[in-house]
Order: structure tokens, then sequence, then C-alpha cells
């Protein structure tokens, strides 16, 4: 993947095509990948956080999701195909699941937030397989309940909405166990979905 250093952070400079072209390659190799996507917040509290840098630093694809890091590479003289924005991805790749019958795991909010995703997402997108949700709300003491059962589901996409300071490295920590091919934090996708 072509990428432009972005303080240190190599961001992905394909455009959203070509993202979710190498995405649906990732599903089919069943590796996992983490997926973040890159805004200025998460860059600056890498550069004030070295746990954090590790975790972006660990991530196999860095989507440029926020218009700050666009413009950091357009001063850094190799601008980015165009704007990745997380939301949008997660609809692309529900498009090319429907057609593949991926499953999908829904991780994170209030219960009923991510109950009435699943719904909507299940209206949009009909032929996507919703294999799991949980809500966002617990502590490290439930993680091997949790990542048993997303292991169990076999999904091909885990979608986490968790905030960024615990999603991402939540992804991380657990990624090799959690195993699903393409995972990414989605902030607070799911309450805009459901909304
Ligand atoms: N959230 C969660 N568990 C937590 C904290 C937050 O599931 O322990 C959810 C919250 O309900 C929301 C999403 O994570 O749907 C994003 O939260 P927020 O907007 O506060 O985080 P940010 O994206 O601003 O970091």
């Amino acid at each position: 993947v072509p990428t432009v250093p972005i303080f240190g952070i190599p961001v992905s400079r394909l455009n959203m095509q070509q993202t979710v072209a190498w995405l649906t390659e990732a599903v089919d190799s069943g590796r996992p990948h983490q997926i973040i996507t890159a805004n200025p917040i998460m860059v600056m509290k890498a550069l004030e956080e070295p746990a954090y840098m590790k975790v972006m630093l660990g991530g196999e694809l860095l989507v440029p999701d926020g218009t700050g890091v666009v413009w950091a590479a357009n001063v850094a003289g190799m601008p980015v195909a165009e704007r990745v924005p997380g939301f949008d991805l997660m609809h692309e790749l529900f498009k090319v699941g429907e057609t593949r019958g991926w499953k999908v795991y829904l991780l994170g909010s209030a219960s009923e937030v991510i109950q009435a995703t699943a719904a909507r997402i299940k209206e949009l997108y009909p032929g996507i397989v919703i294999c799991g949700i949980r809500d966002g709300f617990f502590g490290p003491d439930q993680d091997d309940e949790v990542i048993g059962a997303i292991r169990e589901a076999k999904a091909d996409l885990l979608f986490v909405a968790r905030g960024a300071d615990t999603q991402e490295p939540w992804i991380a920590r657990h990624k090799e166990r959690l195993g699903v091919p393409v995972m990414m934090g989605v902030g607070g996708s799911f309450d805009v979905i459901s909304g």
C-alpha cells in the first residue's frame, strides 16, 4: 500500500475504491487486519503517548479519515487520493459484503443503540449477515468472554464503537485472538446509523 508519513505514522494513499478492494483481499486472506481511521486527534495522542503510537504503527491499514490528515499529506507533498472516512468505508464494505455473504459482528455503544443499528443494517443491506452484537460497556474482566463470542461467530468484519481511546488499543491488544480478517474502530457511527 502506498503511504504518506504523518509525524511518522504511515497513512494510506489509496482512494475509497482501492481501499475496499484491498480490504476484500484481506477478508479472502483470513488473516487478522486492524484498520485505523486516522484523524488529527489520534495523531496528536500518538505523539504524546508511546503506547498509543505503538497501536497506530501496528495497524495494517490507516485510512485518511480526517480532513486534517488529508491537509497534512498535501503539506508533506504526498497527497492522498481522497478522504476515506470510516463511516463511508463501513457502508462500502456492507455493499460488497452483501454480494459475498460476509458475516458482520457489531461491538460497542449502548444496548438499545446496537440493537437499532443491527436492525437498520438489515434493512439497508439485506444480504449482510449480522453474526453477533454486543454493547460496548464491559471491563477487562469480560474480555475473554467477549472475544470468545466473536471467535465463535466467525465474523468477516468486526466494527468496534467504544470511543477512540478504548477501541483501537483494545483491537490491537487482542488482534490475533480475535482473528477477524477486518477489524475497525468506528467511534460514534452506531449512534448515527441507529439515530
Ligand atoms: N462507548 C462504549 N463503551 C464505552 C465508552 C463509549 O461502547 O466504555 C460507545 C458510546 O456509547 C458511543 C461510542 O462508544 O456509541 C463513541 O463514544 P464517544 O463518542 O464518547 O467516543 P469518541 O469517539 O468521541 O472517542
